[in-house]
Parts: structure tokens; C-alpha cells; sequence
């Protein structure tokens, strides 16, 4: 019972890892993309074996669990000898709601909730659900899991996941903060107590997941006490499309002055907002950090990009009554170097002090990059929600497996 495949469906692709748990290594890994249209690309990664990556039509996500699994399998590119060396299926969920709160392997009871849920994660659960039928189509005996991004949120006080509204909007259509990224946040949390050899339970931690989509949390006792991402991935930063926190009368101003539609006005908040938006050149930072010093549209994308960030760990800071350790993660916040300088030089009145060597180093490791006297453990971390995922469906296989005398 060690060899765990785990799911990322989306509407058009399906990315896939597989993890031998016995030392948590990555047998393989891959896409299929653009599922559904005309030329779908298939990315397979075997560990120790040559790369394969091709184009071929593929319908739907039953026929590119298909393709994995030949792929998994072949002699050639394979990495097991059979699909019945695959003991488990972990899939990602982005929404569990306010009743999934924690992982748990799929039954139709879960499935349905999943669906419940479609309003509140249109671009993403129908696509999970798609993923699960697709695997269950393919592999009818083997267990499967869902993990959810919400999950590590559930621990929220309704001081912070309510938001000051009619709360008949709360009782009738589960308006209400969820938060996102949660695997990552809980991952990374855990790391970095790890890391610093203390207990999880004694640490104030603000973790920022910041990549293309990015959501700071404020931790205590191990547990996520609030989050910048709220009912949906749309509010709290700045992001690379999406224009995180703004005023609400905003959105029904623009929709009169510029006649948009309800899908109008959500495609242009979440599309063409953000960096892409203010910088007009890129919703990815390496072009922002690159162009900024000629193009003040980059400039001003990064300063406010960076300034909204500063503010949210501010108020958590505040929301904590002081803070032991920042931690960064995700594309950005493992990656810009420039990002994390600018946000440590104006956290000094917390007592953050960044070492500019440390910060400086690129490597894939967990690493301090604040200086030995900063009152603020500031570290990097690298994100593994794959991880977590294999880990999680590890452990609900292993509570069905019969006691062993
Ligand atoms: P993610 O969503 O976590 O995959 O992060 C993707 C984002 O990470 C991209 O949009 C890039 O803006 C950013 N990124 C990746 N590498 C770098 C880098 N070396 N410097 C700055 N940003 C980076």
C-alpha cells in the first residue's frame, strides 16, 4: 500500500504526480492539456527515464486518465508494471465548503456536496468532479480521496469568516469567507516549525502564498485564524489577473457605466485585473521585475502589487498581537528576490531584519533568510501541495486496512 497518484483536474487539463510513500519520492509526473480541443498536449515526466511530450486529440478526462495510466504503465516511459500497483487516488478540491472540512476518501454522499458546491467554485469543482468520475471510470477498485483547499480554513472564528452583511445571505446561499491555498498555508506552517525545531502550537505565523493566484493566512496554535482570499480565490492581494480587494461599488458603478454583464464584469475582475491590468504588459512578475526600471506602468504594477501585500501582513500582524515567523511561498514569493527586499525593508517596525545574502541565495530548499538578530524568523519555503495530498490518502488507506496482528 504505498503508491499514491494524485489528481489536479481542470476544465481542460489534468495534471498528475505519482509518490512512492515508503520514502515520499516522485515516481512521475505530467499534464494533459487542452483536453477537449483539437490538439491536447501530453507531458509525461519519469523519474530516471526519458521525458515523453506529444499532441494527440483527446475528448474528454475519462480518455486522458487513459492516457496517464497507459503512460504510468508503458514499458518504455512506465514507472509501475501494472495500473493495480496504483493503490490510491488523492484528488485536489478546490471548495469543500462549510460541511468538507476535512480530507476523506470519496463516496457518493461526498460527491454530491462537491456538486452542491458548483456555484461557489464554478471554474473549479465541476472540474474536480469530472476528475474523480474519470478515475472512478478507470480504476473502479481503488480508493480514492478528495483534499480541499478550504480545509485548513474551517478552523476560522465567525469574527473573521463573516462578512457584514444581511446574514440571510449566510443562512441561504453560504455567503461567508472560505479561504484558499489551504494546503499549501498548512504545509508550509508545518515546514517551518520543522524548520525551526519548535512546536507548531507556539508560533504566530503569517504565510503568504504568493504565485500567480496569492493569499496571506495568519496562524496560531497551528490553526489558520484568518485569510485574505474570502467566499471565492477573488478577494484580499493583488494577483496576476485578479484584482484581489476594492471597493464593492465599484463593481455595480462599472456595470451601469459600461454596460457589462454579471459575466462581463466577473471576467474583467478576475482575467484582466491585477498586475496584467496595471502594468498592461504582463500578469507575470519576471516581466514586471525586469521592465520596472524603464516602464513606469511596471513600476507602479510592482509598488502596488508589493504595497497590498505589506498591508495584509500588517493588519495580520495586528490580528496575531505580534508575529514569530513570515514565511514565503509559491512562484513569487519563493522566486523574487526583489519582492521580499522591498516588503522586509518596511516590516522593520515589527522587528524584521532581512540578511540581503540569504535573501539573495536561489535554491529549492527551506532556508532563513532574515539575519540572526531580526525579532522575526522571515524564511522561504517551497510549497508541496502534491505532497500533502499523497500524505493525506496515505493515511486514509492505511485507517481501512484491517489491524495486522
Ligand atoms: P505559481 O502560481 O505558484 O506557479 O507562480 C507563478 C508565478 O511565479 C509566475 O506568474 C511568475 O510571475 C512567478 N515567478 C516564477 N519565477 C519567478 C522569478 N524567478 N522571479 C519572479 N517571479 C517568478
Amino acid at each position: 500500500m504505498t503508491k499514491i497518484l494524485v489528481i489536479n483536474a481542470g476544465s481542460s487539463s489534468l495534471k498528475y504526480q505519482l509518490y512512492d510513500m515508503t520514502d515520499e519520492s516522485v515516481l512521475a509526473k505530467g499534464r494533459v492539456e487542452r483536453i477537449g480541443m483539437d490538439a491536447s498536449i501530453i507531458v509525461h515526466e519519469p523519474t530516471g527515464r526519458e521525458d515523453l511530450r506529444y499532441v494527440e486529440e483527446i475528448l474528454d478526462h475519462t480518455a486522458a486518465v487513459r492516457v496517464v495510466l497507459q503512460k504510468l504503465t508503458d514499458p518504455k516511459y512506465g514507472v509501475i508494471e501494472s495500473i493495480e500497483d496504483i493503490d490510491a487516488v488523492g484528488h485536489r478540491i478546490v471548495h469543500g465548503g462549510e460541511k468538507l472540512t476535512k480530507s476523506m476518501l470519496i463516496n457518493d454522499e461526498v460527491k454530491q456536496e462537491i456538486k452542491r458546491l458548483f456555484d461557489l467554485a464554478p471554474l473549479h469543482n465541476p472540474a474536480h468532479l469530472m476528475g474523480i468520475e474519470a478515475m472512478e471510470a478507470n480504476l473502479p477498485n481503488v480508493p480514492q480521496s478528495v483534499v480541499f483547499d478550504t480545509a485548513f480554513h474551517s478552523t476560522m472564528p465567525p469574527m473573521c469568516y463573516m462578512y457584514p452583511i444581511p446574514k440571510v445571505l449566510y443562512k441561504k446561499h453560504m455567503v461567508r469567507r472560505y479561504g484558499f491555498h489551504g494546503t499549501s498555508h498548512q504545509y508550509v506552517s508545518e515546514q517551518a516549525a520543522k524548520f525551526l525545531n519548535k512546536p507548531l502550537e507556539s508560533l504566530k505565523i503569517i504565510t503568504c502564498h504568493i504565485g500567480n493566484g496569492a493569499s496571506v493566512t495568519a496562524i496560531k496554535d497551528g490553526k489558520s485564524f484568518d485569510t485574505s482570499m474570502g467566499m471565492t480565490p477573488l478577494e484580499g492581494l493583488m494577483m496576476g489577473t485578479r484584482s484581489g480587494d476594492l471597493d464593492p461599488a465599484i463593481v455595480p458603478y462599472t456595470m451601469v457605466k459600461e454596460e457589462l454583464t454579471v459575466n462581463e464584469v466577473n471576467s474583467m475582475l478576475n482575467k484582466h485585473s491585477g498586475l496584467m491590468a496595471i502594468s498592461g504588459l504582463s500578469s507575470d512578475m519576471r516581466e514586471i521585475t525586469d521592465n520596472m526600471d524603464t516602464d513606469p506602468n511596471a513600476k507602479l504594477a510592482f509598488d502596488m502589487f508589493e504595497y497590498r501585500l505589506r498591508k495584509y501582513i500588517g493588519s495580520y500582524a495586528a490580528a496575531l498581537n505580534g508575529v514569530d515567523v513570515i514565511v514565503f511561498t509559491a512562484g513569487i514569493g519563493e522566486n523574487s528576490v526583489i519582492l521580499r527586499e522591498r516588503v522586509c525593508e518596511n516590516l522593520t517596525y515589527l522587528g524584521v531584519k532581512l540578511d540581503p545574502e540569504r535573501n539573495a541565495v536561489r535554491s529549492g530548499e527551506d532556508r532563513r533568510i532574515s539575519a540572526d538578530d531580526s525579532k522575526v524568523e522571515v524564511l522561504v519555503i517551497p510549497t508541496n501541495e502534491e505532497l500533502m495530498i499523497a500524505r493525506d490518502t496515505y493515511r486514509l488507506v492505511q485507517e481501512l486496512q484491517p489491524e495486522t496482528v
